[in-house]
């Protein structure tokens, strides 16, 4: 039988309205009722890469609790030729599935009553191989095509019939039939091979896998480089080694060497903190061609952006450590989220805000080079300020439909959630913490978790009980973060802290009622050279709290950078403070830094403070403390500079700028650390981007052009220092005009190195010509542009403001097109695409009639318009309000030479 595609008849909501009045049953578009239960899958599969469709058959068994004549699963694009089920005694009976929602809600009526009992159901069906990435997809590289899979969140539907949660774990049995030629794995190893009769096929057959969630069953077909890894030794947690394995197209076998080197150590890091052993039979590393997200944490089978797995001597430094983190964050997966996973996606935020603050502890463990402390706190405050909008989510947000699903893989899920995680861990103390997620994993493991039981867990295990509870519900529960304004006093010689909190909003954003946190405060106290720390429990608007040490005569309000929330100081305890910048910890400089834009973007101080505050931090070794004023800078030169004040600002962070690049040089030398390369990017981006200064440019020009072949001689990027690689063949596209761009275009019909490609599609969308912008955009529609890559191209056009009008002009008759290439959950993308740059009510509301009529059916959309929106008014009113006097004051003070 057929699947029954209903919803495409029913065009009209009438229709639907009257269906659902008609029918026995609400779809249920949420979660899927109680009644019926899987216990297992097998999952037979015909895949040939080269075909446009593959064939499946699944049988699952399933528990009936009670008396049923149907029951609900989810099954999307599949064409159901036989539907089964057999009953407990072995009668099989024709069943029938019907899909009763977009987002694939199936009924599989059974044509009779039947009693409560173990059933088993079998589907033959077929289906698409999908061109958006998701379930089981293809991609073609030169002549070859892979097949790899994508089900996060809800796409497993799309591969095979099935009870499409994370709470129904079970075992699967993954069998694969394939074309003898190709290369076909799985989330397990494989048990057994058969050649077929006519020897053009294979059956491949995969151990039993552990229980797992549909959303982490993974499977790849294709001509795969498989290359063996370090074998992952057994330790005192394991008794067994772990075969890893890295896979990856056709001839990249060799690049994925280094992650394979790296990856047994992290293991073992997260073994010895867990205390339980990696809990699958291998581990492989799988560099898919095209790829939706990052990476995907599958038992066993990680899949990533091959970019991210592959790294060789032409790599640039950054290639290195986005690849160390991101294995850290999949690695720390296999634990949290797959081995313990979450019921429902409203905890999506453990599975994520696990791995981000795990991953950021392997990080800071295994290679302090990559100042891991520094960047998960930059993550941190990006987090910051998505939920400084009125419209932020809650880290535990209510979820009904897809669409809430795909909103919850967020800054707020990911890098909240983790920051929120280390405060508590700060809080507690490390060691009663992993105390406390042993605790919570060991009881947990090949099952499930949720908030609850984690929080219930640290607070018995801390002894903090309900306070804990309390405390950390207040930051799941409650949207935007805390401003804590402190004050030192001091009285006949005892010293005291005044802290007082309400949610930090931006200037002219005004919050309803006043959300209460139970927060954890450490902070630093000075005295006479020395500083102590002192934490206190934060659970009313206003407290004051006795300082051990007595009077201090300097407070850091934020201790170590580990809570969550930022601060704000009367004029006099600010002025102490910035006298010890130099002597507080790198983390410490950078939240100081964090509350000077805070400040700015509260009203509270004008662009001169800021300006005057850069010098301070410019000259640090760090990469993240020396540039952390420049968003702020940015922003100034964007929306208040006039063409009077601009050219002050720019010779201004020339001349604190310039001569640090200067001291660094422009390329790499030898001994060279990663917080050196990181430093010259950030600086190189500034000065030749940004503030576009003449000289660099034109070198930059210079190298771009000799790479190109521009000037005589083959097209060889190897030419270019791979660091300032992306930024030089940028400037190349904008200065060298239409020979650039062309060369550009022609190298990328056959350069398969994915992060070289990245950096030639950005380099194509910078140009700021008119015509050449034209073309841009509509390449982004052409197959030349791969469905993953399409970011690249278009985050970099309307990053230069030269491109914003031609873009908005050109998007109104193209936005379906552009959607139809994208993933659903990718589609806000758009949204996000038109409001670059937007600044005041009138271009907001101009986007907002555009976009609000057409976007009902976007899964995501509107809450991408809303937030959106919320920054585009947000610019206006600062802007506004801070007008341009005192900026015009300040480059009269600094004259541009
Ligand atoms: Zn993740």
């Amino acid at each position: 039988m057929r699947i029954t595609h209903w919803f495409r008849a029913a065009t009209t909501a009438l229709a639907l309205l009257s269906f659902h009045a008609a029918g026995a049953e609400a779809v249920p578009t949420g979660k899927l009722p109680d009644a019926a239960k899987p216990l297992s899958y097998a999952l037979d599969l015909k895949i040939d890469p080269k075909a446009d469709r593959f064939d499946g058959r699944v049988r699952i068994k399933v528990r009936l609790a009670k008396p049923a004549d149907h029951l609900w699963l989810h099954a999307r694009e599949l064409d159901v030729a036989k539907a089964v089920v057999i009953d407990a005694k072995g009668n099989a009976r024709d069943a029938r599935l019907t899909v009763r929602d977009r987002s694939g809600v199936a009924e599989v009526a059974f044509g009779a009553t039947l009693p409560a009992q173990d059933v088993e159901l079998a589907f033959d069906y077929s289906a698409p191989f999908n061109a958006k990435l998701q379930g089981i997809y293809k991609v073609k590289v030169g002549g070859d095509a892979y097949v790899t899979t994508q089900m996060e969140s809800i796409s497993a539907r799309y591969a095979f019939p099935s009870f499409d949660e994370p709470r129904f774990k079970t075992p699967f049995d993954i069998t694969l039939t394939v074309p003898k030629d190709e290369v076909a794995l799985a989330n397990t190893l494989q048990t057994g091979a058969k050649e077929s009769d006519d020897k053009k096929r294979k059956t491949l057959t995969f151990a039993r896998t552990q229980p797992l969630p549909t959303y982490l069953v993974a499977l790849a077909v294709g001509p795969w480089d498989v290359v063996d890894g370090p074998t992952i030794p057994a330790n005192a947690v394991r008794k067994d080694p772990v075969p890893l394995r890295g896979v990856g197209p056709r001839g990249t076998g060799p690049q994925l060497k280094w992650i394979l080197d790296q990856t047994p150590e992290t293991v073992k890091y997260y073994e010895d903190y867990t205390n339980q052993p990696y809990p699958f039979d291998k581990l492989d590393l799988v560099g898919a061609p095209d790829f939706s997200a990052g990476a995907m944490e599958n038992a066993g089978f990680i899949v990533y952006r091959d970019a991210l797995l592959r790294i060789d001597a032409k790599s640039p430094a950054s290639s290195y450590r986005s690849s160390f983190n991101v294995n850290a964050h999949e690695v720390a997966h296999q634990w949290f989220g797959d081995l313990v996973t979450v019921p429902w996606w409203d905890d999506i935020w453990l599975n994520e805000a696990f791995a981000t603050w795990a991953q950021g502890k392997a990080t800071v463990a295994l290679k302090p080079e990559y100042l891991g402390d520094l960047s998960r706190l930059e993550g941190t405050l990006h987090a910051m300020d998505s939920d400084s909008q009125l419209s932020a989510r809650r880290i535990r947000q209510p979820i009904g439909d897809q669409g809430d699903i795909e909103n919850a893989f967020d800054g707020i899920t990911y890098q909240k959630g983790a920051a929120v995680l280390r405060m508590f861990e700060e809080w507690v103390g490390e060691d009663v913490y992993r105390e406390a997620m042993r605790d919570y994993l060991a009881k947990h493991k090949f099952g499930s978790g949720n908030s609850d039981d984690l929080i219930a867990t640290i607070a018995r295990v801390s002894g903090k009980g309900e306070a804990l509870s309390k405390a950390m519900r207040s930051f799941l529960d409650e949207p935007g973060l805390p401003l804590v304004h402190a004050e030192l006093k001091c009285n006949a010689g005892k010293g005291a802290v005044a802290l007082s909190q309400s949610r930090y909003l931006p200037y002219g954003v005004l919050g309803e009622g006043n959300p209460l946190w139970q927060a954890p405060v450490c902070a630093r106290f000075g005295r006479d050279g020395k500083s102590d720390r002192q934490c206190f429990l934060l659970d009313a608007p206003k407290k004051e709290f006795a300082l051990a040490g007595g009077c201090a005569q300097w407070t850091m309000p934020n201790a170590d950078a580990a809570g969550y929330y930022r601060f704000a100081l009367d004029a006099a305890d600010f002025g102490a403070l910035k006298s010890q910048v130099a002597t507080l910890a790198p983390a410490e400089q950078l939240v100081y830094a964090d509350a000077i834009s805070a400040a700015f973007e509260q009203g509270a101080i004008g662009p001169e403070v800021v300006l005057e505050a850069m010098p301070a931090l410019a000259a640090s070794s760090s990469p993240q403390i020396a540039t952390a004023l420049v968003g702020s800078f940015e922003w100034i030169r964007e929306h208040l500079a006039t063409d009077t004040t601009r050219p002050a600002l720019d010779a201004y962070a020339k001349s604190l700028y310039a001569p640090r690049l200067k001291e660094l040089g422009l390329h790499k030398r030898p001994n060279d650390g990663d917080a050196t390369t990181r430093l010259r990017l950030g600086l190189v981006d500034l000065l030749a981007l940004t503030v576009r200064d003449k000289d660099l440019r034109a070198q930059l020009d210079r190298e771009a052009r000799a790479a190109l072949g521009l000037d005589g001689g083959k097209v060889d990027l190897g030419k270019l220092d791979p660091d300032i690689r992306g930024v030089a063949l940028k400037v190349a596209v904008q200065d060298s005009g239409e020979a650039a761009y062309k060369a550009v275009q022609q190298e990328l019909k056959t350069n398969t190195q994915t992060k070289q490609r990245y950096e030639l599609l950005a380099a194509l969308g910078a140009t700021h010509d008119a015509k050449l912008g034209e073309d841009v955009r509509n390449y982004g529609l052409t197959p030349a542009v791969a469905v993953g890559e399409i970011q690249y191209l278009y985050y970099s056009h309307v990053g230069e403001e030269e491109n914003r009008a031609g873009f908005w002009t050109w998007l109104k008759p193209n936005f379906d097109a552009l959607r139809r290439r994208l993933p659903d959950s990718h589609q806000p993308l758009a949204i996000g695409l038109a409001s670059a740059g937007r600044c005041g009510k009138d271009s907001g509301e101009e986007m907002r009639e555009w976009f609000a009529p057409r976007i009902k059916d976007m899964i995501g959309g509107e809450r991408k318009l809303a937030q959106s929106l919320e920054s585009v008014d947000t610019c206006g009113a600062l802007r506004e309000h801070v007008g341009t006097k005192a900026l015009a004051q300040w480059a009269e003070a600094h004259p541009a030479r």
